[in-house]
């Protein structure tokens, strides 16, 4: 038998990586924008044509490159900003990974222009689907002028994912805003279908926001008040609403080292500062900037997403709380507020009383029993294996059209296969075809992914009360997701209330979900149907789904009893699939060929 194994070509491999970088022009224009930063710019002109779809243009006067380095800065993994891995700590650079440039002109056709100052002449470089099409010399002023034209040519199912240009256009305003924000020194203008739709010249930040959102006769800024706190772990700086003037459409914003980020936690500190000052329905504004040793954010997460971990969360919520209550008080905003040091404060928990709770209102239907085989109520929770003694027969078109996929050469696994788990981690079973490996927490995931799916499609689920109801806060964008996904989570067992304008009180969760923690399983739901493409309800339906799977399911290394191996096996062989409907492979069998082929 001749080897099937071989290296995917580049043109491919930069393909694939391109699908998880540049999911859209507006993740192009941020990844291009940050580049001109990076190459210290104090001009960048960003240029667009039907919302990026046709050209996303962005000239910069930087450093530029030398014409070896114009070639290079097109492989994949190829940086300048990063050599060994304890850089990744010390990161000042907004890029770092080298991916940008090989994902873009793996989906578009590139042309760039590029000189040093010390050159005489420039670069030009003409690149499409990461084939070199052209390198010449020209004659160019100093900088970066890069065009990346008919994005997703050579990809039609990511040009079909695009949603309507005035759509696009708002995304790539989204994250403009979000760049120029943290960059008031520098000039940014922004030109679309040849209207120019922003021009901002260096300025302070105060007069960057004003420039940014100011349109009224009254300025924008008079509604907010400076905030301002400096420990030795952490600056922070920025402008908060005056509680009097908050709306319904406030501009949120956290930066940290000059990055946008998402922080849920430490919005929560924000709203707790606020809390009884605010009218129903109203939120504040914030732009706050966080100023913090590299040494202590990890910043190497997924390129298109915008958490960032920080080592010291909890003593930064007590600052950042601190701060805001200060910044309240001294501006005379609400002279009532109790200021306390940061040393002082408490960690505040929901259930010691900083804010009043609701006893949960949920009615519990006992004899409802979503199972066909019977299940008492009482041992729902802790016989987790009992809770899928059911057949599939009528799953919804939602799970036959991506997991449901039967494998030819089925293996056998009977009741006398013996069962191994390795590295508490995978089940391995000696089979026909040799030996079959499955991965524990992806098989079990699999398992409850199509029992959530029969759920959502009957709307009907068992529920679990919460002893203390929790309060889940959540910034301007997590809200209209949480929105959105409302009346599938009620159909899953979640009771969600309205609690305060951006709150609600989960007084109880699906009773699969066991001793988890609601709070951050609904803002892992939220942030995973953030995080993938959706064009239409069933898609998101399974991602909702898969994500409270993924987080239900026992977890890799948890070591199993005999009688759990052989429960999740039979279940799992019940209606098996190889992947997860995210491509993530569930089952592999080592075949005998590849048994012979290690002696
Ligand atoms: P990364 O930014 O992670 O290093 P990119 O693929 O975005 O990876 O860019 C690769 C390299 O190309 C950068 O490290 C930098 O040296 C160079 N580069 C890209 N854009 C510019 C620019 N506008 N000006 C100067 N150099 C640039
Ligand atoms: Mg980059």
């Amino acid at each position: 038998m001749s080897d099937i194994i071989h290296l995917l070509p580049d043109s491919v491999a930069n393909q694939i990586a391109a699908g998880e970088v540049i999911q859209r022009p507006a993740s192009c224009l941020k990844e291009l924008v940050e580049n001109s930063l990076d190459a210290g710019a104090s001009h960048i002109r960003v240029i667009v044509r039907d919302a990026g779809r046709t050209l996303l243009q962005v000239v910069d006067d930087g450093k530029g490159m030398s014409s070896t380095d114009a070639r290079m800065a097109f492989e994949r993994h190829a940086t300048s900003k990063i050599s060994i891995a304890s850089d990744l700590f010390q990161l000042r650079t907004m890029g770092f990974r080298g991916e940008a440039l090989a994902s873009i002109s793996a989906v578009a056709h590139v042309e760039m222009q590029t000189r040093r100052e010390e050159d005489e002449v420039g670069t030009r470089i003409e690149i499409a689907g990461s084939q070199l099409l052209e390198q010449d010399i020209v004659q160019c002023s100093v900088g970066t002028n890069i065009r990346v034209k008919n994005l997703f040519y050579n990809v039609p199912a990511r040009r079909k994912f695009l949603k309507t240009d005035q759509t696009e256009l708002r995304n790539l305003l989204t994250e403009y805003n979000r760049i120029v924000l943290v960059n008031p020194q520098v000039q940014f203008t922004f030109v679309s279908n040849d209207e120019i739709l922003s021009e901002l010249p260096p300025c302070t930040i105060k007069q960057r926001i004003e420039a940014v959102f100011g349109h009224s006769s009254k300025p924008y800024t008079s509604h907010l008040v400076d905030i301002s706190t400096e420990t030795e772990l952490v600056k922070i700086s920025g402008f908060i609403g005056k509680p009097e003037t908050v709306g319904k459409n406030s501009q949120q914003y956290m930066f940290v080292n000059g990055r946008y980020m998402r922080h849920t936690y430490f919005h929560k500190a924000i709203m707790t500062a606020y809390s009884g000052l605010l009218l129903p329905d109203h939120s504040p504004s914030y732009f706050l900037y966080f100023d913090i040793d590299p040494d202590a954010i990890d910043v190497n997460i997924h390129p298109t997403k915008t958490e960032i971990k920080f080592a010291d969360e909890q003593a930064i919520f007590q600052i950042l709380l601190a701060a805001t209550k200060e910044a309240l008080g001294k501006f005379n905003v609400s002279p009532s507020l109790d200021f306390v040091s940061s040393t002082q404060l408490e960690f505040p928990t929901v259930s010691s009383g900083a804010m009043p709770i609701k006893a949960p209102t949920m009615q519990i239907d006992p004899s409802y029993n979503p199972f066909k085989t019977h299940i008492k109520r009482d041992s729902a929770v802790s016989n987790w294996e009992d809770l899928y003694t059911q057949n599939h027969e009528d799953l919804p078109n939602i799970v036959s059209s991506t997991s449901a996929m039967l494998f030819e050469d089925n293996p056998q696994i009977t009741d006398t296969t013996p069962l191994l788990q390795c590295g508490n981690r995978y089940i391995l079973a000696p089979v026909e075809q040799g030996i079959v490996l499955i991965h524990q927490h992806r098989a079990h995931a699999h398992i409850l992914f199509k029992e959530l799916c029969v759920q959502l499609s009957h709307s009907q689920a068992l529920t679990q009360p919460l002893l203390f109801p929790e309060v889940i806060e959540l910034m301007e964008d997590d809200w209209q997701t949480l929105q959105q996904l409302l009346p599938d989570l009620k159909g899953l067992g979640f009771v969600l209330e309205q609690f305060s304008p951006q709150a609600y009180t989960i007084s109880s969760v699906p009773a699969l979900l066991g001793q988890k923690n609601a709070v951050d399983t609904l803002l892992q739901v939220i942030h995973d149907v953030q995080d993938t493409e959706h064009s239409v309800v069933e898609q998101w339906q399974e991602t909702l789904a898969l994500s409270l799977a993924n987080q239900m399911a026992i977890p890799q290394g948890k070591p199993l009893s005999d009688k759990e191996m052989r429960d999740l096996v039979n279940r799992f062989m019940n209606d098996p699939s190889r992947h997860l409907p995210n491509g993530q492979v569930i089952l592999s069998i080592l075949n005998h060929d590849d048994i012979q082929k290690r002696f």
